[in-house]
């Protein structure tokens, strides 16, 4: 692979090809607003030749053992270790974050393939006693069949690796709408698959104006399951869809994740931990800590501790030594940042810090904190999706509770205490897919991902991710 950025193809049928018609829109580097290249952009008759591929893929997909699938996704995920540093370096391009963290989020992949290589050997179904002699009543796990799946451009090779690897351990075949605005390295993770002989139409890749893609997939008659990850009205919609055609989904939406810390907890330990995680990938995900909920005699502590985080963030170009935060990945999200910090300031909330786009060239803004925030503030009601931290004070566990479950979101949520009986009952209480407890534990692999509410349904991590993609067919079997 060479360094410079590729002009990206779609991947149907096995073959790497431009798009019928040739169209093509332009890719930005969102440090520099360049344009870096361009990626193909698919017509209806590329979607008729991907549905018509993946047909024959999953023809082809479910009839591999579960062995010889397994050792095929292990060999991608050694491919894409190997070409880590090349990848790493097109995603800092195209979604601006630091290449450390491109580089690890490349390297992650490669675990989660490998986690789901094994989870493929292990789709037990399970035998269930029967009632009369000679009868054997068995439940077996079968594909669901092709899937479609829709990913955004936050982590453009994380979310669409969870959803590749779920439907290809089951023995589905898969049909990934990416990331226009990031779509280099989602090109690259499939390229590994395919440099390492995944047979021809099991997966296919494509772009396009999303809305189109997914009204004509969903509906179609060959798709059986789908994935998306993005925002809460995109998923009801594309939801609302699916139910309508009698389609599995899994629904990753969004979040505006609670962290409570409690007064007997190491609070500048938790605040520099938690400001850590709030600016990793200029708060542009879905797990993002957002509402920091802090007992009213820690917090000025807190605060102080978590704005001299925030200050220490060293704002730049991903792909320069140093550099802690990148850019906003596309232009929009200035001007989303702007309003709601507007909104805010002008209904009397404090900027802490920050709280501006750097200079006028690339998506720059500075980490933010904002104090005296309402519950009337459109930041404390809307996700943010970006480097902006709200900080509210509370008094008594339950006020914390009801602020954490005051919003239609439940995805990731976040608590700081050293009791054990406070940690029990702000698990339990806490509505939420997940809660992370005196550390950030969320999304490795083997632990299950997702949300309730608003957030979606389903999950992308641990064995209900592999179960996502797999029907139980029950047989009762008699002898004769
Ligand atoms: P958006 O709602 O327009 O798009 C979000 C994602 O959904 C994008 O990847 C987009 O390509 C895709 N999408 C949009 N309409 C679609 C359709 N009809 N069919 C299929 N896919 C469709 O918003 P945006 O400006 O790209 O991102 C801003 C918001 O999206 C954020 O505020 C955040 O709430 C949400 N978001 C969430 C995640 C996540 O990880 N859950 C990731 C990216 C964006």
């Amino acid at each position: 692979m060479s360094d410079a950025y590729p002009n990206v193809q779609l991947h149907i049928d096995g073959v790497w090809r431009d798009a019928e018609g040739g169209r093509r829109i332009p890719v930005i580097n969102p440090a520099t607003e360049e344009e870096i290249g361009s990626v193909a952009h698919c017509s209806r008759a590329d979607l008729d030749a991907a549905l018509e591929a993946t047909e024959r893929g999953f023809a082809t997909w479910s009839k591999v053992s579960a062995f010889e699938r397994s050792k095929l996704m292990r060999k991608a995920a050694d491919l894409l270790r190997e070409r880590a540093d090349s990848i790493a370096r097109l995603m800092t391009l195209e979604q601006g974050k630091p290449l450390v963290e491109a580089r690890m989020e490349t390297l992650a992949a490669a675990d989660i393939i490998d986690w789901f290589a094994e989870e493929a050997r292990r789709a037990y179904g399970r035998v269930i006693p029967a009632r009369a002699p000679g009868v054997y009543q068995l439940v077996i796990k079968e594909p669901v069949g092709p899937v479609a799946a829709f990913t955004p451009w936050n982590f453009p090779i994380n979310q669409v690796v969870r959803k590749l690897c779920g439907a290809l351990a089951a023995g589905c075949s898969i049909i990934v709408k990416a990331p226009e605005e990031t779509p280099a390295s989602p090109a690259e993770l499939i390229r590994a698959f395919v440099d390492v002989g995944i047979p021809a139409g099991v997966i296919g890749l494509v772009y396009g104006v999303p809305a189109e893609v997914s009204e004509y997939l969903i509906p179609h008659p060959t798709i059986r399951k789908i994935t998306f990850t993005g925002s809460t009205p995109v998923g009801k919609r594309l939801a609302a869809l699916a139910g309508e055609h009698m389609k599995r989904a899994t629904m990753e939406l969004g979040g505006h994740s609670p962290v409570i810390v409690f007064d007997d907890a190491d609070v500048t330990a938790a605040a520099k931990q938690i400001a850590t995680a709030k600016f990793r990938n200029a708060g542009q995900v879905c797990v993002s800590p957002t509402r920091y909920l802090i007992q009213e005699n820690v917090y000025e502590e807190f605060v102080d501790a978590f704005v001299t985080v925030a200050k220490a963030v060293k704002v730049g170009n991903g792909l320069e030594a140093g550099t802690t935060m990148g850019p906003l990945a596309n232009e929009r999200r200035i001007p989303a940042m702007e309003a709601l910090i507007a909104d805010a300031r002008q209904k009397g909330a404090e900027v802490a810090t920050g709280g501006t786009r750097i200079g006028n060239k690339g998506y720059f803004f500075e980490p933010t904190v904002v104090t005296g925030v309402t519950r009337e503030m459109r930041m404390m009601n809307e996700e943010p999706f970006g480097p902006l931290a709200m900080m509210l004070p509370f008094s008594d566990f339950e006020e914390a509770v009801t602020e954490a479950n005051r919003l239609p979101y439940g995805l990731a949520s976040y608590a700081y205490t050293r009791s054990a009986k406070t940690a029990q009952q702000v698990a339990h209480r806490v509505q939420a897919g997940m809660m992370t407890i005196n550390h950030l534990g969320l999304a490795l692999p083997e632990v299950p991902f997702g949300g309730i509410k608003d957030s979606g349904y389903g999950s992308e991590g641990g064995s209900e991710a592999i179960e996502a993609y797999l029907n139980p067919k029950f047989v009762s079997q008699a002898g004769i």
